[in-house]
């Protein structure tokens, strides 16, 4: 994908698609950097701009209850470094950034300091997790061999944290559908 500009919420577009078959209802869910506002095929432009406000606001409270700030990623780190690396990694600094577009998490072992893409917020947690762990082993383990991926072994959902991340990866590369491509309503 290519940059585009981020608006006010960090994400870089809205999508309205108008169904004929829905009749009051509006929903609005993120498709990945996308979010994407159902809205019934009648409303005026006006309404839709209202409820394109409001939906983004909901969506925006809902995904803030979930975020973790910088402080909580530390603290998960340290816990994650202590279950599945012996307490071995011991970053001095872990944060979140928005400037990483094309990788989910990134370190600098001389510095211990560990950086996870924006992008990453609102995902379940063990997807998190699972790009803090691999971080984390990166700063005992440069690179991707054997020796690298034995310090992941443990935790029990790295094929799964792979294959989401795999998968939002290809969601952003199709094609936008068409309206009513199958979104259920509600
Ligand atoms: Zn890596």
């Amino acid at each position: 994908m290519t940059a585009d500009p981020l608006n006010s919420t960090g994400r870089s577009a809205v999508e309205v698609r108008r169904s004929a078959r829905r009749r009051r209802t509006v929903s609005a869910y993120r498709e990945g950097d996308r979010t994407i506002v159902l809205i019934p095929a009648r409303m005026s432009a006006e309404e839709e701009a209202r409820w394109v406000r409001v939906m983004l606001e909901k969506l925006a409270a809902q995904e803030s209850r979930r975020r973790l700030g910088d402080e909580d990623l530390a603290e998960r780190a340290a816990q994650l470094s202590e279950q599945y690396l012996d307490g071995h990694a011991c970053p001095a600094s872990v944060r979140w950034v928005t400037n990483q577009n094309t990788r989910w998490g990134s370190c600098t072992p001389a510095e211990g300091s560990i950086r996870l893409s924006h992008r990453l917020q609102g995902m379940p947690e063990y997807v998190i997790d699972y790009v803090l762990l691999h971080e984390l082993a990166h700063l005992l383990v440069p690179g991707h061999g054997p020796r690298f991926w034995r310090l992941l072994e443990a935790y029990p959902r790295t094929e799964r944290a792979r294959g989401f991340l795999e998968g939002v990866v290809a969601a952003e590369r199709l094609p936008h559908r068409s309206a009513d491509s199958g979104q259920p309503e509600d």
